[in-house]
């Protein structure tokens, strides 16, 4: 049975008065919590102050990014290392506000796929639990494209470190044109493109697949979560906008606990 996961990301929102009453108020519920896995990914700037208010909560926390690289000259990178050095169980890697808006901008498909494989060795050597962002754009979805996105990214990840890495990964479905825009998939739709990955990586290791956590994100809400979250193949959500609204995220997290 996988345990699901809830992780809230925050994006480049909040303020150090804010997060401290949001922390508060989703801690005021955590005693509903014990059946899930509950994350808070903040900006990198305020992972000490979440450190600080989650520790011995049994809630865990996380970065939203992690460079592919040891240390050295790299201005406004944070390292693996010291990622660890907060406490952080999880990074997110390859969110797909990263991969178009920032760096990762003039990088083609192929090559940003390779970019996630080394963040994704980097996170897994520093012994970080990386949260792999896989989705199609929007363009891609309407052309059909999604399980060819999808196979994409996994076969690079799975070339560089084979199935058995995947057994510390989550991963992530989360289709582009659900991200902010209040259109969240389908719960029959995510389904099917998490039972495909989870077929994706069985060819390699059954036993890999069978454990491995795959999160759907993509406009997720109090009002939908349980309907997705009720699918065999989804194993909790990775939650934007709502995780920045404490009645919200506290419905989702509870949405996923009664799928135990
Ligand atoms: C996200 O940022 O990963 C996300 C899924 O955002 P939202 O829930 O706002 O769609």
């Amino acid at each position: 049975m996988r345990k699901p996961l809830v992780a809230g990301n925050w994006k480049m929102n909040g303020t150090s008065a804010s997060n401290q009453s949001l922390l508060a108020e989703i801690l005021a519920s955590a005693a509903d919590f014990s059946d899930v896995d509950v994350a808070i990914f903040p900006p990198a700037v305020y992972v000490h102050q979440v450190q600080q208010a989650l520790t011995g909560t049994g809630l865990h926390w996380g970065t939203q990014n992690v460079s592919s690289y040891i240390d050295g000259a790299y201005t406004g990178e944070v390292s693996a290392a010291m990622i660890s050095d907060f406490d952080c169980e999880y990074t997110l890697i390859g969110h797909s506000e990263r991969r178009c808006l920032y760096d990762e901008l003039d990088l083609d498909q192929l090559v940003l796929d390779q970019l996630v494989a080394e963040k994704y060795e980097m996170a897994a050597s520093s012994g970080l639990t990386p949260i792999i962002c896989i989705g199609e754009s929007p363009q891609e979805h309407d052309q059909g494209q999604t399980e060819e996105v999808v196979v994409r990214l996994l076969d690079t990840l799975l070339a560089y470190q084979g199935a058995k890495a995947l057994s510390r990964t989550v991963l992530a479905y989360e289709p582009v044109w659900a991200i902010g825009t209040g259109k969240s998939a389908s719960p029959e739709w995510a389904q099917n493109v998490h039972q495909f990955m989870r077929e994706r990586v069985a060819k390699h290791c059954p036993k890999t697949a069978e454990n491995l956590r795959i999160l759907y994100g993509g406009s997720v809400k109090g009002n939908n979560a349980a309907s997705l979250f009720s699918k065999p193949d989804i194993d909790g959500g990775l939650i934007g906008g709502a995780s920045l609204i404490a009645d919200e995220f506290v419905a989702i997290c509870r949405a996923a606990a009664k799928q135990i």
